[in-house]
């Protein structure tokens, strides 16, 4: 899971409407034979059989071995397995090995991300009275010339989406000048778009809470139009009185650096089940750099192993399958959902088209955790919309079998904060769990479910606590189930998420 940021939802909403033609008309049943269900057993039969198999035979605690694998390779690397780091990579291999071991058919995705480095950040006031600002670099951010650039302040409206759509810069003209901006409610990617588009030569966005400056983030080198610094609410918010009474002049000095790394997804699928219809699951496997990530996301990505090897056992490797299952590990989610972003891209539009579905699983025993459901049918009215068509489904499979298995359960939105992004932006339904991050446990959930309400779920997010000592076990096993439950339904049987 990675950090919250100030995001518009309008890119997944718009992405949710269209919905691509999921499937060929189904054959006509048993037209040739009198008595197909006597001798064959059905998809749905064969579906029911393999997912409750694979529910009994993958356990929390198998999983929890490949937990205790990930914490050692941190405790052998610096203490982390962040993108780019040996921690990372050795995890990568990891994961490779057991499931070629397995019988999968295994490949390394390998990409370059970019890490920014500030090599100069600086702005402050010339006119009408000469002050410094207290401001930092974008990541990312588009260099100056040294010494800067000086410009007049032109203020973007402040509404519901401050300087995110492009009639917030509609009050002034802003050719030429820098665009004064308050974060909020979309990316720093977008305000950023919008204020170039809008003609201006400079950016300094101001925080809108507490008293440090703003750290934007461009997250890769391409979405770099303008030079951006942020500063802090209040010197933000004294400027934008100050363009009110008259012309405001400021300097703005940025040069950032991109490095280069390299690292690599980790993709398995299944030797058997047509290629035209692709089950995919994925889990992020980077860490942060400040712990081993352990529940984030160790715990997804050992959830996955688990699975996939008693699959491979119950199927002679895949080979006995109705649809193809295929396996993700992502590198550099914590950046930005690199990984994901750059496998979906790398798809043609057919290789998207054959994948039915998306499941993701990100931070599943989380010590203080609610079981949390991708709300596909935007049933909980918070946030994005609804996913692709088939999302709705996938969360009612998903809450169907917790049900049974009477765990309480609650909807999570689809925020733009996990590897789902890129597949519903492709029309690909999407699904899964999350057992929650630093957000706070409700009455509710602490009555229904244990724990300490107004409490962290994970007191340990992106922190070097994040270890697997502070793993809850029983609903990291929970979880662990859920992902067997839906592998075993949908290798065999599509057709629940037509609805
Ligand atoms: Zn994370």
């Amino acid at each position: 899971m990675r950090a919250p940021r100030s995001r518009t939802t309008a890119a997944l909403l718009s992405a949710a409407v269209a919905a691509p033609v999921l499937f060929a008309a189904a054959a006509p049943a048993g037209a040739q034979d009198a008595r197909p269900a006597k001798q064959h057993p059905s998809q749905a039969e064969k579906a029911q059989k393999l997912a409750k198999k694979l529910v009994k035979k993958s356990t929390g605690k198998s999983a929890h071995r490949h937990l205790e694998k990930f914490q050692q390779i941190a405790d052998a690397n610096g203490g982390n397995r962040a993108a780019g780091t040996k921690g990372y990579d050795a995890s990568a291999k990891y994961v490779h090995d057991r499931l070629k071991k397995a019988g999968y058919k295994v490949s390394y995705q390998n990409f370059t991300f970019y890490e920014s480095q500030t090599v100069r950040e600086g702005a402050s006031v010339l006119s009408p009275e000469a002050r410094k600002l207290n401001a930092v670099a974008f990541d990312f951010s588009k260099s100056t010339p040294e010494g800067g650039i000086q410009a007049p302040v032109a203020a973007a409206r402040v509404d519901d989406t401050p300087g995110c759509e492009a009639d917030d810069y509609t009050s002034d003209t802003f050719t030429g000048k820098i665009a004064l901006v308050k974060r909020g409610a979309c990316t720093f990617a977008e305000k950023e778009a919008a204020a170039a588009k809008a003609g201006a030569v400079g950016l300094v966005l101001y925080n809108h809470s507490g008293d440090q400056p703003v750290k934007g983030n461009l997250e890769v080198p391409e979405n770099a139009h303008i030079p951006a610094v942020g500063i802090t609410k209040a010197e933000g918010e004294k400027l934008a009185e100050q363009v009110g009474k008259g012309e405001v002049k400021v300097s703005v000095d940025v040069a950032t650096k991109a490095v280069p790394h390299k690292t690599r997804n980790v993709v398995a699928e299944t030797r058997g089940g047509r290629a035209d219809r692709v089950v995919a699951l994925g889990a992020h496997l980077d860490s942060v750099h400040e712990g081993p990530g352990i529940n984030d996301n160790g715990s997804g990505s050992a959830g996955l192993i688990e699975v996939a090897e008693k699959l491979a056992k119950e199927t002679k490797g895949g080979k006995k399958l109705t649809n193809k299952v295929r396996f993700a590990w992502w590198s550099a989610e914590e950046l930005g959902l690199l990984g994901s972003d750059h496998y979906v891209k790398s798809l043609s539009a057919q290789q998207k088209k054959n994948i039915k579905l998306y499941l993701n699983f990100d931070m599943i025993g989380s010590p203080n955790g609610a079981e949390l459901v991708y709300d596909g049918d935007n049933s909980d009215n918070t946030g994005s919309g609804p996913g692709p068509e088939g999302s709705a489904q996938i969360e009612g499979l998903i809450n169907g079998f917790l049900d049974k298995k009477k765990v309480p359960h609650w909807g999570t939105d689809f925020d733009g904060r996990s590897d789902y992004g890129a597949f519903i932006a492709n029309g690909i339904p999407a699904g899964g769990t999350f057992t929650g991050a630093e957000g706070l446990k409700t009455e509710e959930q602490a009555a229904k479910a244990g724990g300490k309400a107004g409490q962290p779920y994970d007191p340990n997010y992106h922190a070097a606590g994040d270890t697997l000592k502070n793993i809850d076990r029983k609903i990291f096993a929970t979880n662990i189930d859920v992902i067997a439950h839906a592998v075993g339904t949908y290798a065999h049987d599509l057709r629940s998420l037509k609805g």
